[in-house]
Formats: C-alpha cells, structure tokens, sequence
C-alpha cells in the first residue's frame, strides 16, 4: 500500500530558489507555493526550510563579492532575510498560506529546554495551520555554534518534529554513483535501503564515510544519514523538476530516495526510553493512567507524587499507582514546578505559578506509553 506521509520538512537550496541565477526566480516561488496549497489542503503538515538569505542579501546590495568573513556573509543574510520572507509573505498569501518565521542555532535544537521551546513553537504553529519557514539565524550564529548548512538543519528539524518525510531539493537530480559533472558514467542511485549507506555511496558523494561534508552532496548524504535515523523517509532531487514536491510525495520515482531504518513511532520511542533519567519520576493515578492509552497527555491533576531531581525538558519515568513504569517522556515542567501543581486543573496552573507553559506536564507527542502495564 502506498504511504500517505503527513508530516513533510522541505528544504530548498539557494541554487533552486535562484534557478542558478543571482537573484530570487519568482515562478519557482510561486510552484513551490502552489504546491504546498495542494499538500496543505491534503492534511499534510509541512515545515519549510528556506536558503537562500545571503543571496538576496546580496542581490538587495547590488551583487558584491561574496564575502569570505563570517561577519561579511552574516551581513548579507540580515539584508536578504527579511527580504526573503517578505517574499514568501506576499506569493505564499495569495495562496492562502500564512508563514512564519523560525531562525534557529545549533544550541537551540541540543540543549533540551530551548529543544522543547523549538519543537512547542513549531509545534503551536503547525496546529495553527501556519507554514514554519525555517533558517539558520545566520547573524548570530558564530562558527563555534553554527549547524553550518541548512541540510543537516532541516534533518534536525525532521527529527524535531518527528517528521515522516524530508525532501532535500538541489540543482541536480539526486545522487549519483560518481559526481556526474566530472564523469560520462556517473548514475543515479535511485534507492538506498537498509541499515549502512556503504562507503561506495559515501564516495560517489564525495568524501568517505566519517569524514565532515563542507556542502554539496556529501552533505545531504549526511542529513538523509540523521533523518533516516529517526523514521523519515528522504528524498534528493532536483529543484527544476515541474511539480517535484508532490510527485515525491506521491511516490513517484524522482531523485534519491533513502528509506528511514526505524518508523519514526519506534524511533520516539528508543529516544525516551533511553533518555529517561532512572532516578526521577512522577506518579499518577489510575484516571491518569487510562487517558494515556486513549491518546491523553499527562494533566497536573493526575499527579500523586514526584520524585528526584529534574528540568523543564528532561525524561522522566511515570509510574502507576502500583508503582510500575507505565510511560516514559519529556515533562514541560521542572520537579518543584510540578510539586507545586500536582493534583491541581491546569486552568490553576498559572495562578500558582505566575506563568505556564501549557497545560500538559507531559504532551503525549512527546510519551511513550509502555504496553499493556499501564
Ligand atoms: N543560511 C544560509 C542562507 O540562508 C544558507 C545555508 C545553506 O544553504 O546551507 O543564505
């Protein structure tokens, strides 16, 4: 049967955006907005991460040099940025899609409270119907914090969001068994499946396995590499194709495509079960228990108890009232705020608090329930 996927990052390279000129290729813009109209109305949710910002900084000053300096290419992108997603604004709109923008560093994806921050903001967007349009925030990302390209962003971003799908579309037709612009014989790999992507595909990216990709293809191998990991489906391909975002999706044979080595459900799970710190639970009790296998989320007011030591953002085991792990996941609330808050409605939450963050404790995206023990 073929797979619907629901939850698709799209990342579009400079090269696409520009159709390999110097300034922003306004029909690209608008077959890319046409084209997540059509996702959209499916029921797809779809993140998009867009390049493409020191290049229209660049256009916007009369195309200078590129410059070499950090500081140089950290100016063009505070020029083209906003620019770019005035752009988007005005072409996505006429579509009925409104966007937002989420400039994201490194150090906001790994340190777990600005991770959750991160995918809850996302997450708040998507529900709202928004289009997240996503980009490194080149201005303040110095070299010790950068991702350093939007490839292995956009895969960090799939796994934040746990998506299913990651389409990484570029100026040539996906990856080929040598770099097809020096060689008469280079093919497409049209497939990869199973665990290793072998160090022959590695090669005809352009570097062997291990070593760091500096953009180019080994790059994207290296993203499909991270995404692949946490359950999404990745596809290469080329930007100019008529219609390549749905026909991807659809299934059609375009590009690259790598097959995920996990579903992103077992993924989740293997990602709380072994972050989960043994010393730090929650109890609950049994009305709690029972709304996790219908799908709920951990309220305040079914917490009886809570032990150890944790933050916003850590895992935490919860356990039934017989004192058995029955789940797993990623709490919203520090150990004291929820001492503060346990067996109270969440509309108490910021009365005696002062603040919140939501009324789950524990959102049952980011859970996993264990079997039959709950
Ligand atoms: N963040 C850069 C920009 O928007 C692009 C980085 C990349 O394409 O990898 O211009």
């Amino acid at each position: 049967m073929k797979q619907r996927f629901r939850r698709i990052v799209i990342k579009i390279g400079t090269s696409t955006l520009t159709a390999g000129t110097t300034q922003i290729n306004m029909p690209r813009i608008v077959s890319i907005a046409q084209q997540f109209m059509s996702l959209l109305d499916s029921g797809a949710k779809l993140v998009f991460v867009s390049s493409g910002a020191i290049a229209v900084g660049r256009e916007a000053l009369g195309n200078p040099d590129l410059p070499k300096s950090i500081p140089g290419k950290q100016m063009l992108a505070a020029v083209g940025q906003p620019r770019l997603m005035n752009v988007y604004g005005q072409v996505f709109g006429i579509y009925g899609i409104t966007v937002a923008q989420v400039l994201l560093t490194n150090e906001d994806i790994s340190d777990r409270k600005r991770y959750l921050n991160a995918r809850n903001t996302i997450e708040s967007l998507l529900m709202q119907n928004v289009l997240p349009i996503i980009n490194e925030n080149d201005t303040v990302a110095t070299e010790e914090i950068r991702i350093g390209d939007n490839d292995n962003l956009s895969a960090l971003v799939a796994n934040l969001i746990e998506a299913d799908m990651l389409i990484l579309l570029t100026d040539q037709d996906g990856l080929f068994t040598t770099d097809p612009r020096k060689s008469d014989n280079a093919q497409l790999i049209e497939e990869i499946k199973g665990e290793e992507i072998t160090e022959v595909i590695w090669f005809g990216a352009g570097m062997a396995k291990g070593e760091l990709g500096t953009g180019g293809m080994a790059t994207k191998l290296q993203a499909a590499e991270i995404a692949r990991h946490s359950g999404a489906t990745v596809v290469i391909a080329n930007g100019s194709e008529p219609n390549v975002i749905n026909r991807i999706v659809d299934g059609e044979n375009v590009g690259t495509r790598i097959h995920p080595t996990v579903d992103s459900m077992e993924s989740r799970k293997r990602f709380m079960l072994a972050g989960a710190a043994k010393d730090s639970w929650i109890s609950i009790d049994q009305g709690a228990a029972k709304a996790f296998k219908k799908g709920g989320s951990l309220l305040p007011i079914g917490i009886t108890g809570v032990h150890g030591q944790f933050e916003r953002g850590d895992i935490v085991w919860v356990k039934n009232k017989d004192g058995r792990d029955c789940a797993a996941g990623m709490v919203d609330y520090s150990f004291e705020e929820i001492n503060k808050i346990k067996g109270k409605k969440s509309t108490e939450i910021e009365k005696v608090l002062g603040y919140a963050y939501g009324d789950e404790i524990i959102h049952h995206n980011n859970m996993t329930v264990l079997g039959s023990e709950a």
